[in-house]
């Protein structure tokens, strides 16, 4: 007032309701002739709206800076996680150069290397479902199941880890069968995620539990361990993603914090629910998983006796085609002791050239290749008349069902995913056989 200047603030009021408003004042005191002050013109604003909405951006932008510095750590981990395997792969690769004769060093070194590898790619394969879940892009293959056998999938998977940390298993599936209608390798995945971690987080010679009971129009199944347990406020917090309790590097079981909200989200996405209980730090742990049964929907008729076994016997004619040398190597030496002959190339055009003269019975296809991608070559490929019956199969790291629609349109027959489990190729390759016979 006293200097004239213009002036501006904002400020809380109370209305005679009693509800709180911001407002904003602007404006300027206009002097009398002789000097003092005459009147104020100025505008009076309700900025409420506005206020809130700053006040929104601002917990936007805490939130934001959290998830970023959750997503830093998330990536130190992850740094740390991967290259935890490769100290002991170095290792054992170096044993094998020094001791090639000793045979008990070649298979303790090959037990190592097939547990590190499986770990790496576990770690790899969760990523990409946690990437695809959050797009939305998970598509369930439900079918009928049976809760034991999916127990004996997941079982099969983390067996390494629980018995290279001394753990005993302890498995209790009821005698009636009980059936569910899920997608098996999901919910195997589940099971086995939830067992790695009752063995991660378990002192060394610990129990483990998995109990499977049915409970009315559901089926629990239960993972307990007598580990290091969990601090009640923290359960809670455990399911979310990039969450990790009292994660302490010395410890290097550890792992990504996000096994338990894949489990989580998977279980969701198959309308069942995933929950945590622990009596406290030190007194171990049970997840429990609730599914509902497969109830009114039609179970399929059973297969026949597979013909695989009686078709073993005949071998197939495999061209291996991938940029990646060392796994084209790797992958052509498996299924030549497999039984089949095999030719390698490396790139697409060879793969082109190559299939005329060879006439291979299956072609197994990388994607990503320099000069014609496998996309490109399957198209050729299926031009050529005395290739009409050769299966073709993309090897890739894609499985979105955008790069599925691309494969098919390009004329594939399968799309698998990397890294491929050797039993999925001899299961697939045995279907060619069975195909060719009965055709
Ligand atoms: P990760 O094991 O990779 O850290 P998860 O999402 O699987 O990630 O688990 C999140 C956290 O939950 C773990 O870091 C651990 O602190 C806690 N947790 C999971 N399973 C157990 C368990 N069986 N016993 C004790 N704590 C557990």
């Amino acid at each position: 007032m006293e200097t004239g200047a213009h002036f501006n603030f904002a400020c809380r009021i109370k209305r005679a309701d009693g509800e709180l408003r911001w407002v904003e004042f602007f404006g300027n005191r206009q002097p009398h002739v002789n000097g003092g002050p005459m009147r104020i013109i100025g505008t009076v604003a309700d900025i409420t709206a506005s206020k809130n909405r700053e006040e929104e951006l601002r917990c936007l932008a805490a939130n934001l800076s959290e998830a970023d510095r959750r997503k830093t750590e998330f990536l130190a981990t992850l740094a740390h996680e991967l290259r935890n395997p490769l100290a002991p792969i170095r290792h054992g690769l170096q044993l094998l150069r020094m001791q090639t004769e000793n045979v008990d060093t070649f298979n303790q070194v090959r037990d190592m290397l097939d547990r590190q590898v499986n770990q790496m790619v576990h770690l790899v394969n969760d990523l990409l479902d946690i990437a695809r879940i959050t797009n939305g892009k998970v598509e369930l293959r439900k079918q009928h199941a049976r809760v034991g056998d999916l127990v004996k999938m997941a079982v099969e998977t983390s067996l390494p880890l629980i018995s290279s940390l001394a753990h005993r298993l302890i498995v209790a599936v009821p005698d009636e069968v009980i059936h569910v209608y899920v997608d098996p390798g999901r919910v195997s995945q589940v099971i086995s995620n939830l067992l790695n971690n009752a063995a991660k987080y378990t002192p060394k010679g610990g129990v483990i539990e998995v109990n499977v009971t049915r409970d009315g129009h559901d089926v629990v199944i239960a993972v307990t361990d007598n580990g290091i347990g969990i601090a009640p406020e923290s359960i809670d917090a455990i399911f979310g993603l990039f969450r990790q309790v009292g994660h302490d590097f010395e410890r290097s079981q550890g792992g990504l914090g996000i096994g338990l909200s894949l489990v989580r989200q998977l279980v969701e996405l198959h309308g069942g629910t995933a929950s945590a209980t622990s009596a406290g730090k030190g007194a171990g742990s049970t997840f429990t998983v609730r599914l509902g049964l497969a109830g009114d929907v039609p179970a399929p008729a059973p297969l026949e006796p597979s013909v695989t076994e009686a078709l073993a016997a005949r071998k197939l004619k495999i061209m291996v085609a991938d940029d990646n040398v060392d796994a084209a190597e790797i992958l052509s030496l498996l299924l030549e002791v497999f039984g089949h002959v095999t030719a390698v190339v490396h790139n697409g055009h060879a793969a082109l050239n190559l299939a005329r003269d060879f006439l291979p019975d299956v072609a197994l296809l990388d994607i990503g290749m320099p000069g014609m991608n496998g996309y490109e070559v399957a198209k050729a490929l299926r031009q050529i008349p005395p290739l009409a019956n050769m299966t073709l199969v993309a090897l890739t790291g894609w499985g979105g069902e955008q790069d599925r629609a691309l494969s098919r349109e390009a004329g594939f027959d399968r799309h698998l995913i990397k890294p491929v489990d050797m039993q999925v190729i001899d299961s697939l390759l045995a279907d060619v056989i069975a195909a060719r016979q009965s055709g």
